[in-house]
C-alpha cells in the first residue's frame, strides 16, 4: 500500500521525546505513514535565525497534514508566540480538543466525553497591545475619554479583544457540521456576554443565529464562563460540543484535561479549510525535557486523531485501545499519573510507556 507522507514537527522540550513515542506507536499500529520532518523551535533559532522557517511551512502545505510537538518560543525573536504564527499562516481557525475520560489515569471523572471547539484566530490573541505609558496608549486613553467611552487609569497597558462576525460564523459553523457529522445532539456556546456586549455579546448573537439555521436534531444552549467552569467541575458528563471564544477555550482546554488526568493525556488538532495540524494540549515542559519522563499519551492520541483525518480509522481504533489497555493495566504508567493517581508505584519513564503501547498492539488482533 503506498504510503501517506505526513509532516513531524518534533517541536522542542518533551517534544522531542513525546515525537518519538509517537512515531513508535504508530508504527506499531500498522499505520501506512511516511513522516517527513520539518523544523521548528528553540534549536531551529540557532541554525536557521529564525524559531519558525518558511520550508516549514511549505512542508506542511504540501502535505496538507503534519503532527506537531510542543514549540516554545525563544525571547527575542520578534514572534508572540510560534505556535499562533504557524496556526496563522495555515489558516488554521479551529482549535479541537476532544476532552475523552481515560480509566486509570487519575481523573475525578470517568464519564467526560466532550469536544472543546475553540476559535483560534482572533480574541485577545490578536496581539493587538499598548505598552502602558506608549505614545498610543496615551492616544487611546484620550480617546476613549473624549468619546465618553470610559475612563482609562493614565499607567495603564492595554490588550485589544476583537470578535468578529466572519470569525464567530466559521467556529460555530464548524462546531455544528462537527456534531452532525460525528452523531453528537448538543451545541454549547460560552461566552461573557453580559460584561462584554459587543465582543462576547456578538460571539453569542452570531451563535444563536447559526443555530436557528441548522437542524433541529442539534440542540444549542449557552453558558457564561464563570457558570460553565462550574457545571464542568460539578458534573462535566452534561456537555458535548462545546464552542469557545479563544481565550475561554484555552483555559476551558486546561480545566478539562485536568478532570480526566491532566495535560499528559490530552490532545488537540488545529484545523482550517486546507490544512491540518495535530498537537498535545501541552507545552514544552522544560522542568522535565530531556530526562525521559514526560507522558506521550497527549501527542500519541493526537496522532490517533491524525490517522482518522486520513482515514486510517483502524489504526487509530488499535492506537486507542491500546491505550485503554496500558492504562487499565495500571503497570506502566508515568509520573504525572501515578501523581494524579496518588499512587507510590514506580513511575515508568516514557520510554517504558511506549514499549508497553508497542507490545499492546503487537499483541492486539
Ligand atoms: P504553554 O505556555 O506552552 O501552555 P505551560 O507553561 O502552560 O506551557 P506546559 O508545558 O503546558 O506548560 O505544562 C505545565 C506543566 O505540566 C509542565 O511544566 C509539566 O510539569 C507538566 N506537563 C505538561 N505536559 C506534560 C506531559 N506530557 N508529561 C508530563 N508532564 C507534563
Ligand atoms: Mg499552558
Amino acid at each position: 500500500m503506498a504510503k501517506r507522507t505526513v509532516t513531524l514537527i518534533p517541536g522542542d522540550g518533551i517534544g522531542l521525546e513525546t515525537s518519538a513515542a509517537m512515531q513508535r506507536v504508530v508504527e506499531a499500529s500498522g499505520a501506512a505513514i511516511a513522516w517527513e520532518v520539518a523544523e521548528a523551535g528553540a534549536h531551529t533559532m540557532e541554525n536557521c535565525g529564525t524559531p519558525l522557517p518558511d520550508s516549514t511551512i511549505e512542508a506542511v502545505k504540501r502535505n496538507g497534514v503534519a503532527i506537531k510537538g510542543p514549540i516554545t518560543t525563544p525571547v527575542g525573536t520578534g514572534f508572540r508566540s510560534v505556535n499562533v504564527a504557524l496556526r496563522r499562516a495555515l489558516g488554521l481557525y479551529v482549535c479541537l480538543r476532544p476532552v475523552l475520560s481515560l480509566p486509570g489515569a487519575g481523573g475525578r471523572y470517568d464519564d467526560v466525553d466532550m469536544v472543546i471547539v475553540r476559535e483560534n484566530s482572533e480574541d485577545l490573541y490578536a496581539g493587538i497591545e499598548f505598552e502602558e505609558g506608549s505614545q498610543a496608549a496615551r492616544d487611546l486613553i484620550r480617546f476613549c475619554e473624549e468619546t465618553g467611552a470610559g475612563a482609562i487609569r493614565p499607567d495603564s497597558g492595554i490588550s485589544v479583544k476583537p470578535i468578529s462576525v466572519t470569525a464567530t460564523r466559521d467556529i460555530v459553523e464548524y462546531a455544528f457540521d462537527y456534531a452532525a457529522k460525528h452523531g453528537r445532539t448538543k451545541v454549547t456556546a460560552v461566552h461573557k456576554a453580559n460584561i462584554m456586549k459587543h465582543s462576547d455579546g456578538l460571539f453569542l448573537r452570531v451563535a444563536r443565529e447559526v443555530a436557528e439555521e441548522r437542524a433541529a436534531s442539534i440542540g444549542f444552549d449557552d453558558r457564561i464562563v464563570d457558570a460553565f467552569c462550574m457545571n464542568m467541575v460539578v458534573d462535566p458528563s452534561q456537555f458535548d460540543v462545546v464552542v469557545f471564544p479563544n481565550l475561554y477555550g484555552d483555559i476551558a482546554s486546561d480545566l478539562a484535561a485536568g478532570l480526566v488526568g491532566g495535560l499528559g493525556i490530552a490532545p488537540g488538532a488545529n484545523i482550517g479549510k486546507r490544512y491540518a495540524v495535530f498537537e498535545a494540549v501541552h507545552g514544552s515542559a522544560p522542568d522535565i525535557a530531556g530526562q525521559d519522563k514526560a507522558n506521550p499519551t497527549a501527542q500519541i492520541l493526537s496522532a490517533a486523531m491524525m490517522l482518522d483525518h486520513v482515514g486510517e480509522r483502524v489504526a487509530a481504533e488499535r492506537i486507542r485501545r491500546a491505550v485503554r489497555a496500558v492504562y487499565a493495566d495500571g503497570k506502566y504508567l508515568t509520573a504525572d499519573i501515578r501523581k494524579a493517581t496518588r499512587s507510590s508505584e514506580r513511575a515508568a519513564r516514557c520510554s517504558e510507556f511506549t514499549a508497553a503501547l508497542e507490545e499492546a498492539l503487537e499483541q492486539m488482533d
